[in-house]
């Protein structure tokens, strides 16, 4: 099944800035969402066939900064510091979005509480 993967950083400021979206394609046919389906529509059923109907999105959050934002270092802020941060999420995201972190080899998580 297809979804979109939206990618973010973490800052040590508490800044969850989104980095992007991409769309992973699983390439099967019985997929409606995929690249692939399209052109099997005359030969298949795809009400009884198909799967897939809405594009799930997949937060991700792809690397950890031990460092602020650009915007938290000009204005002197430091750790846990960006506005907002812990209040709302970062970039209008919600509490009811669930975020996955991307596990980095060697990287030291010590000093970070998510
Ligand atoms: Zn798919
Ligand atoms: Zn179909
Ligand atoms: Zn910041």
């Amino acid at each position: 099944m297809c979804f979109t993967i939206v990618s973010y950083t973490d800052w040590w400021c508490g800044y969850r800035q989104h980095t992007g979206r991409h769309k992973v394609d699983c390439n099967k046919w019985g997929c409606r969402l995929s690249d692939a389906h399209g052109d099997r529509e005359d030969v298949h059923d795809c009400q009884a066939q198909c799967t897939g109907s809405t594009l799930e999105d997949q937060h991700i959050i792809m690397e950890r900064r031990h460092d602020v934002c650009g915007e938290c270092r000009e204005a002197g802020r430091g750790r846990r510091e960006h506005p907002s941060a812990s209040t709302n999420g970062a970039n209008g995201a919600n509490g009811h979005i669930k975020y996955r972190h991307l596990a980095i080899p060697g990287e030291r998580l010590d000093d970070f509480d998510p």
